[in-house]
């Protein structure tokens, strides 16, 4: 399309603000433009932390000669021309304020092609001044260098960080971009040096290990659903919960492949690690989710980071139960590995249990030519379900008792370790727990006597839509197992009492929390279990609880007298062992 100015009153509709805050924001335009323009590799270098200089270069479609001038213009633009077109937007830009917002503010140096034409041209503009346009040998494709940015606001130019920081902003940016369009090939420069580089090739879990290194992309599990309703689609790899940090800036979330900042959806993705993750650990993750274009707004922000959704609930649930349903059917399990586990497994104790394994790269590119069949939401669910009733089968019947244990101490704040009969015995202490309320929860409940705390005083609770529909779907299972509630309002319900074995001190959080858990456990099981199973996962002790020895040694002492001591309700291994025999072998005494 052509570049043309956007009539005063389409201009108008557009959200204003201030887009060239720091050296960042000048790369995330460029970036977005070569990205519009469908280059197929990108360069960006910087030096000084993009304040002295910054370069990107795209092999894309370049500006035609007789259009330079006009893409200098406010609001002048290719992306959009009418005012539908504002509602359902396909590209990265459609403001036209990048490159006058730049050009006011640093000296600037475009060289550019297009396929059609023979020769490139030239123009520097020196803050927004134009010394014209002329003819230039070039590539197909565009190249921009900004120098000195800010060099005509000094006051602007103050409030920059240090140009280590500007730089490490850039480089986040970038990464962020390299990992979002695997099939773009991106290389990035700090002062001369190569920083990243990746393929290009559009492998997803490839891209992932040029950024951020094998150690990360082999524990990245695939992730991918839908909601057939809306037919909203999310893909994308998360990280099992053994890769954690101590912030949320490795959850990249796309929005059909915009890299959006959403608090709501950032806090689905903690949802779904519930519970596997220890306090104040975050995961690392990137996902892309595909919306029709009508049913987001991204013009509702002037650097378009944050963007508004027409039905954020159902997304917000779509994120949440695919991370969860792939966490609990994929996530590698602690076993332990030895070159000669083949001769000794007879001894885990565990034998029925089989991981999962971890998303290794032949699983997923075999996957990937018929993905969408492989990995739907159903399927998975299926899989899972599949998975969790068989190793269940198995276990009751290899073996329903553990032996007594005696605690030695506690790892990493999650792990009990135990001597047995056999060997060395290490226990999921949150895995464990869930497993012997999951068991207590279920038989109270089957025989009614599940005990009950009223609130000193009814307490509202403002619920989600997400909340509000599973206390309706749920409300008879609910009410047996001990919640007492009436609906209050719209989306309100008045708390009046909670089951015994939640904790007194905050019982209107725990009965959002459990709602919050029975949205997804409520995909893999039936109403009953489904709430059991939130139960047990909200009450037990999590990973990173310091545990004393009287509480480590009464839980294994539950674990011994429960019904199914060898899996925690979602199917994972309470337990595992190192065997005698096992130990002898590692110290060459066999
Ligand atoms: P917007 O991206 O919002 O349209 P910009 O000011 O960023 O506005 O760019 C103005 C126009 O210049 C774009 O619409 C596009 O037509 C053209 N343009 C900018 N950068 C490039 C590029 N790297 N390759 C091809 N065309 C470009
Ligand atoms: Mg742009």
């Amino acid at each position: 399309m052509e570049i043309r100015v956007l009539s005063p009153d389409l201009a108008a509709k557009i959200a204003a603000g201030e887009v060239i805050e720091r050296p960042a924001s000048v790369v995330k335009e460029l970036l977005e433009n070569s990205i519009d323009a469908s280059a197929r590799q990108i360069f960006v270098g910087i030096q000084g932390g993009g304040i002295d200089q910054i370069r990107v270069i795209d092999d894309g479609l370049g500006i035609p000669f007789d259009q330079v001038d006009l893409a200098f213009q406010h609001h002048a633009t290719s992306k959009i021309a009418t005012d539908d077109q504002l509602s359902s937007i396909g590209t990265l830009g459609f403001r036209g304020e990048a490159l006058p917002s730049i050009a006011s503010v640093s000296r600037l140096n475009l060289i550019t092609r297009c396929q059609s034409s023979d020769v490139g041209c030239q123009t520097i503009r020196d803050w927004g001044f134009s010394e014209g346009v002329t003819p230039h040998g070039s590539r197909v494709g565009t190249s921009l260098t900004v120098s000195n940015l800010f060099g005509n606001l000094p006051a602007r130019k103050k409030f920059l960080k240090s140009s280590a920081s500007e730089a490490g902003k850039i480089q986040d940016l970038v990464y962020r971009y390299a990992l979002a369009y695997p099939e773009i090939r991106f290389q990035f420069e700090s002062g001369g040096r190569t920083k990243m580089s990746t393929s290009g090739h559009g492998d997803w879990l490839e891209a992932i290990e040029s950024v951020m290194g094998s150690v990360t992309s082999n524990q990245m599990l695939y992730v991918s659903g839908e909601d057939s309703d809306s037919g909203y689609k999310i893909e994308g790899f998360t990280g099992a919960p053994s890769l954690n940090r101590a912030n949320r800036n490795n959850i990249t979330i796309l929005v059909n492949r915009r890299w959006v900042y959403s608090r709501s959806l950032t806090f689905a993705v903690d949802e779904a690690y519930h519970g596997l993750l220890p306090e104040k650990r975050f995961p690392i993750c990137i996902f892309n989710l595909s919306i029709p274009l009508s049913e987001v707004d991204v013009n509702s922000h002037p650097t378009k980071r944050e963007i508004r959704f027409h039905n954020e609930s159902k997304i917000f649930s779509l994120l949440q139960r695919s991370i969860r349903s792939s966490l609990i059917s994929d996530s590698p399990v602690p076993l332990v590995h030895s070159p000669d586990m083949g001769r000794v497994s007879g001894d885990v104790s565990i034998s029925g249990y089989k991981p999962a394994g971890i998303y290794s790269r032949t699983s997923y590119s075999n996957s990937n030519g018929k993905k969408s069949d492989t990995h739907s939401l159903a399927q998975a669910g299926i899989g899972h379900k599949g998975g969790y009733t068989d190793s269940q089968d198995m276990l009751s019947t290899v073996r329903n008792v553990i032996p007594k244990l005696k605690v030695i101490g506690q790892i990493n704040l999650t792990y009990i370790v135990s001597e047995g009969p056999d060997g060395l015995y290490l226990v999921d202490q949150h895995a464990a727990h869930e497993r012997v309320l999951f068991d207590q929860i279920t038989e109270k409940a089957a025989s009614r006597t599940s005990q009950i705390q009223p609130l000193l005083q009814p307490a509202p609770v403002d619920l989600t839509p997400t909340q509000l529909e599973v206390v309706d779907s749920h409300q008879d299972v609910l009410r047996s197992f001990g919640f007492e509630f009436e609906k209050f309002g719209e989306m309100t319900v008045l708390l009046r009492s909670v089951p015994n074995i939640i904790k007194p001190d905050d019982p209107v959080k725990s009965f959002i929390d459990l709602l919050d858990i029975v949205a997804f456990e409520r995909l893999m099981r039936k109403k009953e279990d489904a709430v059991s199973a939130s139960l047990a996962c909200h009450s037990a002790v999590t990973a990173g609880m310091a545990l004393g020895k009287e509480e480590m040694t009464s839980l294994l002492e539950q674990l011994e007298r429960t019904p199914n001591p060898h899996t925690c309700p979602h199917g994972r291994p309470t337990l595992i062992q190192f065997s005698n025999y096992q130990l002898d072998r590692e110290f060459g005494r066999r």
